[in-house]
C-alpha cells in the first residue's frame, strides 16, 4: 500500500514526508483494519513532522482524522462488521486503569496511545486501530466532510466546553482555521454570540459569513467584554490580548497541543477570578457528542482536498495559514470527480 512516512522531523518546506510502498498491516487481537477513504490534516501533524511534538516511533505514518471502512477484523472483535464506516481520532487507546481513566478523564491517561504519534495513522491506504477507539459516523456526512470533525471539530468542541460559555453568552475565538470555523457553528447552535479574532481579512470575512457577530484583528478591541474565549492560534502572546477583553470570572481556554511561550502576566489580568485553562486531547464521549451535534446542525466544514501524494503541500499550507477551511487527504481520489 501507499503511505506517507516520516523518517526524521524537519521543516514542512523541506518536505519531511516520503510517499512509500509498504506492506498492508494485519490487525492484531482487538483491532480492526480500515481501508481509508479520507484523512484530515491537522496542525498537530505539522508540529509532529517538524519535531515540536516528539514521536517515539520512526518511521511513522502521521494522520489522526481517519475515515474509512472496516475491511478486516482482528481476533475477538464482535462490535463491528466488515464494510461498516468508521472514524478514528487522535485518542487511539488508553489503559483503562490509571488514576485518570478511573476518574472519567481518559484524555489524560498516563499511557494513552495517539494515532499517528505512537501508532501509524491515516496518511496511507490502510490502518489498523483498536476496535474500541473507532467511532460510527453520522449517515449524512460525506467521507471527505466527516474527516475534519474528528480532530479539528472534536478538540474545538472540548475547548469550548472547558471555556464554560454561559447560556446566551458571548464567546471569542482567536485564530480562525480548520478548528475554529467548526467551533463557531457549534457555539451558535448552542445559542452563543461569537466574536472572531484573526490576522487574515479573508478569515474574518469567512467568520462573518458563518454568522459571527463581529470579526476583527487579534489586536483590536471587540465592542463588548467577553464571557469566554477559545484560543486556536499557537501564539502565546494572544493569551494577554484575550485576558484584556475577558470579563470578571470569565475563562480563556487554549485549544492547542503546542503554544509559543506566554509572555509575563501582570496579576491584574487574571485577578477577579479570571481562569486560564488548556485542552488536552479528547475523550471518546467528546467524539460521540460532537458527531451527534454535527449531524443535528448539520455542521458544514469548509474543506480543501489534496491527493495522498501531496501531503507535504497540505502541511505547508497549514503552516503559512493560507487555507480557508480544513485540509483533507482524498485517499481514494473520489473528490476529483466533483471538484
Ligand atoms: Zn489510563
Ligand atoms: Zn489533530
Amino acid at each position: 500500500m501507499k503511505a506517507q512516512r516520516l523518517k526524521k522531523p524537519k521543516p514542512a518546506e523541506d518536505r519531511p514526508l516520503d510517499l512509500e510502498e509498504i506492506p498492508v498491516p494485519e490487525p492484531s487481537a482487538g483491532q480492526v483494519r480500515i481501508r481509508i477513504r479520507a484523512c484530515g490534516v491537522c496542525r498537530t501533524d505539522l508540529h509532529l513532522v517538524e519535531g515540536e511534538i516528539a514521536t517515539p516511533k520512526l518511521p511513522i505514518t502521521p494522520g489522526h482524522q481517519i475515515v474509512g471502512v472496516i475491511d478486516k477484523l482482528g481476533d475477538g472483535v464482535t462490535a463491528w462488521k466488515l464494510g461498516e464506516r468508521v472514524g478514528v481520532p487522535w485518542l487511539g487507546g488508553t489503559c483503562g486503569d490509571c488514576f485518570y481513566c478511573r476518574r472519567n478523564q481518559e484524555n489524560l491517561c498516563e499511557s494513552a496511545t495517539f494515532t499517528g504519534q505512537h501508532v501509524d495513522g491515516g496518511f496511507a491506504e490502510y490502518a489498523v486501530v483498536r476496535s474500541d477507539f473507532a467511532h460510527r459516523l453520522p449517515e449524512g456526512f460525506d467521507d471527505l466532510y466527516a474527516a475534519p470533525l474528528l480532530c479539528a471539530g472534536v478538540i474545538g468542541y472540548r475547548a469550548l466546553k472547558l471555556a464554560n460559555v454561559p447560556q446566551g453568552g458571548k464567546v471569542g475565538l482567536i485564530g480562525f482555521g480548520a478548528s475554529a470555523h467548526i467551533t463557531l457553528q457549534v457555539a451558535r447552535f448552542q445559542g452563543a454570540e461569537v466574536f472572531v479574532f484573526s490576522r487574515s481579512a479573508e478569515h474574518q470575512e469567512h467568520a462573518r459569513r458563518l454568522g459571527a457577530a463581529w470579526a476583527g484583528s487579534v489586536e483590536s478591541k471587540p465592542p463588548t467584554e467577553l464571557d469566554s474565549i477559545v484560543i486556536f492560534a499557537p501564539a502565546g502572546w494572544t493569551v494577554i490580548n484575550a485576558l484584556k477583553v475577558l470579563r470578571k470570572g470569565g475563562t480563556v481556554s487554549c485549544a492547542g497541543i503546542y503554544m509559543s511561550p506566554i509572555p509575563q502576566l501582570d496579576y491584574p489580568l487574571i485577578y477577579h477570578e479570571r481562569k486560564l485553562v488548556s485542552t488536552a486531547n479528547s475523550t471518546r464521549a467528546d467524539v460521540r457528542e460532537l458527531l451527534d451535534i454535527a449531524a443535528r446542525i448539520p455542521i458544514q466544514p469548509d474543506i480543501e482536498l489534496f491527493p495522498l501524494a501531496e501531503a507535504n503541500d497540505a502541511l505547508q499550507r497549514i503552516k503559512t495559514g493560507s487555507l480557508t477551511g480544513a485540509a483533507v487527504l482524498d485517499i481514494q481520489g473520489r473528490g476529483q470527480e466533483s471538484c
